[in-house]
């Protein structure tokens, strides 16, 4: 009888094989021009095969197979995807009817919601040629993570999502709630993680890596005490058990030189770093995260003196050879933009910062494939790797512009956009095709 069982399981699983073994499509791309990021140089008349969802062959002379599907891009300049190193999918704080406070935010829209807004975020994302979101908390109970598993499990399009979870800080997070709020209503729940001493640092990242966070997001003085170098080493201690790498919001010097100190793979926003900051990033290579906001965004004010310490600080970052990746924390609505658009605005101030275009393609593509840690799996467009690229007219290297003008995107292998319209329907399934055990 158990024989009989195994054997009735093994023809099982051997026509389960046989039916998932469908040959891959095969899609042949012919690219009038190929951006290649890293060398800062344009080829000619490339062909790109696509087997699957894997890119199999790039060249002058990659050979088209018998009854490929042939992508006419001849008129474009075809690259590799967009990333932006630091968003906040699940969140949008608007100026109606929060005044642009997302305490608000957080209070009056429930984590589905949230996680709906994701879906619809992610999809803008991809729109405008963002294939890798590094997505880093502010979404609620868990959003991003959902997120990430809905687009890897194949219900919905969206961006490759590199999600934190719930950011770890001080009690109170980055909130500032009355204590019947917080203590009563534990309102500052689920948007920050508290942990104050070593062991709730411990619990607090596990948790995160239970919950389905792809790297630790910390707010290192969110709070006067802030996290001292020490404690910054044990998260990245904790997050390296499993291979994850350590994000900290910093706003002070002082938090950004404990950050250093401690050894931690990227820092968001630029307050906290000055030229000195800047030199001890570059010599010990982490990662700046900018997010560096332009002053052209309707319902966002952001003040002329504002605005001119975020470009001089990206401008000696630059000079100070920080390694830079194209991030924009912009997680508010901006009347008449996608999500997507809203962030290629932030291309303005990389320009106004007098960054080299090949300069800031390299940020917004290899470098935020390594800070994501994709390098060697997706990005680049090379054989072996993930089938994402993109297509814009004219030349990103002469006109940076052209970013906001994406034709055509490929996520997986898949055509996401085409001729400057969505056509998101393959990527739509009413259950999870790439297997329901993603996590
Ligand atoms: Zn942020």
């Amino acid at each position: 009888m158990r024989k009989i069982l195994i054997t009735v399981t093994a023809m099982l699983v051997a026509g389960i094989a046989l039916h998932a073994q469908a040959p891959p499509s095969v899609t042949a791309i012919r690219a009038g021009r190929l951006l290649d990021p890293d060398a800062g140089r344009i080829l000619t008349n490339q062909i790109i095969v696509v087997e699957g969802t894997r890119i199999r062959d790039v060249g002058p002379n990659a050979a088209i197979p018998a009854g490929a599907q042939v992508v006419d891009l001849s008129n474009l300049t075809v690259m590799p995807g967009l990333v932006d190193a630091h968003n906040h999918l699940a969140l949008t704080y608007k100026p109606e009817p929060e005044s642009n406070i997302y305490y608000y935010t957080y209070v009056a829209e429930s984590t589905a919601l949230r996680a709906i807004q994701a879906a619809s975020n992610g999809i803008q994302m991809l729109a405008s040629g963002f294939t890798i979101v590094r997505d880093m908390g502010n979404n609620g109970n868990y959003a991003d993570t959902a997120l990430r598993q809905a687009i890897e499990q194949g219900w919905i399009p969206g961006p490759t999502i590199v999600n934190s979870g719930i950011i770890i800080g001080g009690m109170g997070g980055q909130f500032f709630p009355t204590p019947e709020m917080a203590k009563d209503h534990n309102i500052v729940y689920p948007e920050y993680l508290d942990a104050d001493t070593p062991d709730e640092i411990v619990k607090a990242v596990r948790q995160n890596v239970l919950f389905g966070a792809r790297v630790i997001k910390i707010c290192v003085d969110c709070k006067p005490y802030g996290y001292t170098a020490d404690e910054i080493r044990l998260f990245v201690r904790e997050a390296a058990k499993v291979g994850m790498k350590v994000e900290g919001h910093v706003q002070t010097v002082n938090g950004a030189k404990n950050a250093i100190e401690a050894g931690i793979w990227s820092i968001a926003h630029s307050t906290g770093l000055n030229d000195e900051m800047h030199k001890l990033m570059a010599q010990k290579g982490i990662w700046r995260a900018g997010t560096d906001t332009p002053d052209n965004l309707a319902g966002h004010p952001v003040s002329p003196q504002a605005y001119q310490r975020t470009v001089a600080s990206l401008k000696n970052a630059y000079e100070n050879k920080v390694p830079l990746t194209f991030s924009t924390d912009a997680d508010y609505y901006v009347a008449g933009k996608t999500r997507g658009e809203v962030c290629l605005e932030f291309l303005k101030t990389w320009k106004d910062a007098g960054i080299p275009n090949a300069d800031i393609l390299r940020a917004i593509t290899i470098n935020g494939y390594k800070v994501s840690e994709t390098e060697k799996t997706r990005g680049p467009i090379e054989a072996g790797f993930a089938a994402d690229l993109i297509a814009v007219p004219g030349n990103p290297l002469e006109d940076v512009d052209a970013l906001r003008r994406v034709q055509f995107v490929m996520k997986d292998g898949e055509v996401f956009k085409r001729d400057g319209v969505m056509t998101p329907a393959a990527f739509f399934h009413g259950g999870p095709v790439n297997g329901w055990r993603i996590r």
